[in-house]
């Protein structure tokens, strides 16, 4: 069976352990033109689904002030629903380990040494992880477990070009490795329904995952969603359009467009599908997309977290625990 990442944290800590979403500052390389397009272009936009927030999965609650009044403030949004003791900093929008290497040395480690952290989990890229950023994360690890997230999203370097991810697999695979070895779990985000990605291509990239040695500590799987605001939902619209003067022939499931949006069966299905593929080792973080909802315009079925979460908890009855 696989673990979902509140057993895993349960079994290892003896008790609940509860995210609080704070900010490092950076911004991301992908935004700020540091990263060039093949014909030398720099790209300013991010990637093309990515919100105005730099999330790559969503669910961010960002605030502003000194990392000590952050964690305060995430801790009493939790506090209203539970008596949580012992959290994970999760610095998840844009890259968190780009940026100054001597304030963010600092920032971590004041984080890192709290009593109440019990994990520092970093969302990252990994054209991000360079030595001075791995030597800080040894360190860090020494302390306490360091998670870095990487948004590696598909294996396919045609539709990582589309919505201008700005790296290739192959850079994926060295960070993969260096981390790995030197001893940071690492945990990898996959979007399912990519523009113009078959059920296949979303399979490969599973597969590919699965196959890692080592083994992939964890993953975060979700549905594309288009976000008010982003590059991707012009492009939606555009293929809206089109579709509205039948330029764009629709063949369900088969994704010969750009756009196909799974219901919430089909996606929840595949999910499953993504989860019996994996090792059991690799504990299962996310399975939806939690987009914000003032900002959500497909597919609207995710508003309704708790018939997905029930769905898919009986679609994976056998394979989750
Ligand atoms: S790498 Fe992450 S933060 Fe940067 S543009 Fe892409 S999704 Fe947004």
């Amino acid at each position: 069976m696989h673990q979902k990442l509140s057993t895993y944290l349960k079994n290892k800590y003896g008790e609940k352990i509860y995210r609080l979403s704070l900010s490092s500052g950076c911004t991301c390389p992908n935004r700020d033109g540091s990263i060039l397009m093949p014909d030398g272009t720099p790209l300013t936009g991010g990637c093309t689904f990515c919100s105005e927030g730099g999330s790559g999965d969503f669910a961010a609650q960002v605030t502003a002030g000194s990392i000590d009044q952050q964690i305060q403030d995430a801790k009493e949004l939790i506090s209203k629903k539970t008596d949580a003791r012992h959290f994970i900093a999760y610095f998840q929008s844009f890259s968190n380990t780009y940026g100054d290497i001597s304030r963010l040395k600092e920032l971590y480690t004041k984080v890192i040494n709290r009593e109440d952290i019990v994990i520092l989990s970093l969302g990252t890229r990994p054209d991000c992880i360079d030595d001075s950023v791995l030597a800080m994360l040894k360190e860090l690890n020494q302390i306490k477990p360091v998670w870095i997230e990487l948004g590696l999203q598909t294996i396919n370097e045609e539709s990582a070009r589309r919505f201008h991810r700005g790296y290739e697999l192959k850079v994926f695979e060295k960070a993969y490795k260096t981390l790995k070895e030197a001893g940071i779990t690492v945990v990898v985000h996959v979007i399912l329904g990519l523009p113009y990605e078959t059920k296949e291509d979303m399979l490969k990239t599973v597969k590919y995952l699965a196959t890692l040695d080592p083994a992939l500590d964890g993953i975060k799987l979700q549905n594309l969603q288009i976000l008010k605001g982003t590059a991707m939902y012009q492009d939606y619209l555009n293929w809206k359009e089109r579709a509205r003067s039948k330029q764009d022939t629709v063949v369900a499931g088969k994704n010969s467009e750009e756009f196909y949006f799974m219901d919430m069966e089909e996606y929840t299905d595949l999910v499953a599908e993504c989860i019996a593929l994996l090792p059991e080792t690799t504990v299962i973080h996310r399975m939806t997309g939690d987009g914000p909802r003032k900002l959500l315009v497909e597919p609207l079925w995710t508003l309704d977290k708790k018939r997905v979460l029930n769905t898919l908890t009986r679609k994976c009855r056998d394979l989750l625990e």
